[in-house]
């Protein structure tokens, strides 16, 4: 079986800025879940960040990358476009892509769903979110209870102002009453996309096991398939028209 090949973005600023978060992620979040993933078998990990050459994805790290996994939250604006444009056309062209947490507001995902992403509520009250299952064949579901909660999360809520999922795998309950669609899934193209919810930078979600799981299990969901090349030849006929 051939390697998954993932490489890990975190624009990495609040873990060097904010004691709070550099407390639970003293070398970045990244690392963290890049941890994890090495752990297992069948894929290859990388990292990458906000502050290295090329914003961290020149396009031998980019074109080499069967899924991307993105976190950003304080520098949505600093990356490039033109990065945002060649990420763009890797997913049409079947890289897999992670969002997660605060990735909502990410050039990418907003370009890639059409629409602002914004949510209309959010608060950070460290209430439970308790995370149910809503497509138990799915494979993001791997392993996991029916449900699992997170003890001290970010309340995200609805509306969330993102297209009708095309598979939705998580909703979200947090303690105030919110909901969240907090767990979808999207085709672009070639391309898989998941959106997570969880992983607000005070709190330790990424130590959390069953968010971990779920990382893990979407990073094989989203591994591009090997489905038919997407041609443009103009159109001849499959079949010969001759009579
Ligand atoms: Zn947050």
């Amino acid at each position: 079986l051939k390697e998954i090949k993932v490489t890990l973005w975190n624009e990495y600023i609040q873990e060097r800025e904010n004691p709070q978060v550099k407390k639970i992620y003293p070398s970045g979040l990244h690392r963290v879940i890049a941890e994890y993933l090495n752990t297992k078998t069948g894929l290859d990990v990388r990292t990458a960040t906000l502050n290295e050459p090329e914003q961290g994805l020149p396009d031998n790290v980019l074109n080499n990358t069967d899924v991307l996994i993105w976190w950003g939250h304080v520098a949505h604006d600093k990356v490039n476009d033109a990065l945002v444009d060649r990420i763009y056309r890797r997913v049409l062209d079947g890289m897999g892509l992670i969002v997660l947490h605060s990735g909502h507001f990410s050039k990418i995902f907003i370009k890639l769903m059409g629409t602002s992403c914004s949510m209309s509520r959010w608060r950070e009250g460290d209430e439970n979110e308790r995370i149910w299952v809503v497509n138990p064949g799915h494979m993001i579901t791997n392993g996991l209870p029916l449900y699992f909660d997170i003890p001290e999360s970010e309340t995200f809520s609805e509306f969330f102002n993102i297209p009708q999922p095309d598979v939705l795998v998580f909703i979200s309950w947090f303690k105030g009453g919110e909901v969240f669609r907090s767990g979808c899934c999207f085709y672009r193209g070639k391309g898989k996309i998941f959106y997570f919810g969880p992983g607000h930078e005070t709190i330790p979600v990424y130590h959390n096991k069953y968010v971990l799981k779920v990382i893990y299990n979407a990073v094989w969901w989203a591994n591009p398939s090997e489905g038919p090349k997407i041609l443009i030849d103009g159109g001849p006929p499959s079949e010969s028209l001759e009579k």
